[in-house]
């Protein structure tokens, strides 16, 4: 089956780097599915669980944001924090997730919105990643 190199990159570290089949990401614009010979782009992620194909089997990687490029040979993914299962601290991100529940919901004139929106939806890809029901 035929291939193309997946590298993840945090600002600390390489997260991922992996010969796979197909990765699924949400960006800015709408979902994508990259495969083998995708024609090359850029696109800006928003925060998500990151859908990794890699001989039938599928991984997910939380991603808090940035962008996907896609080369002929390989697909970079520049993000502002990336996690995978084993890196994930589950009772961390749903502290974050209630945090930024309580925020929205209060609707406080002093509460950035936008800020504890995407700060929720980091802690629920998180969540995802690590396979821990939300509640
Ligand atoms: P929190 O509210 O818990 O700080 P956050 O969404 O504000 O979460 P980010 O700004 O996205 O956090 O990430 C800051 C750093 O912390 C990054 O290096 C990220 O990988 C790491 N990080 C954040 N949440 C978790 C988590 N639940 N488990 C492991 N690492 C995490």
């Amino acid at each position: 089956m035929a291939t193309i190199k997946l590298e993840v990159v945090s600002p600390d570290k390489m997260v991922y780097s992996e010969d796979i089949s197909m990765l699924i990401v949400r960006s800015t614009a709408g979902d994508l599915g990259i495969m083998p010979k995708h024609a090359p782009l850029v696109a800006g992620l928003v925060p998500q669980a990151m859908r990794i194909k890699k001989e039938g089997t599928e991984e997910l990687i939380a991603v808090a944001g940035g962008f996907v490029e896609v080369q002929p040979e390989k697909i970079t993914v520049l993000a502002s924090a990336a996690e995978t299962k084993a890196d994930i601290d589950a009772a961390r991100a749903q502290k974050s997730y209630e945090r930024a529940q309580k925020r929205i919901s209060s609707k406080a004139a002093d509460v950035d919105m936008a800020r504890a929106e995407a700060s929720l939806k980091r802690a629920m890809a998180r969540l995802q990643v690590s396979g821990k029901n939300i509640h």
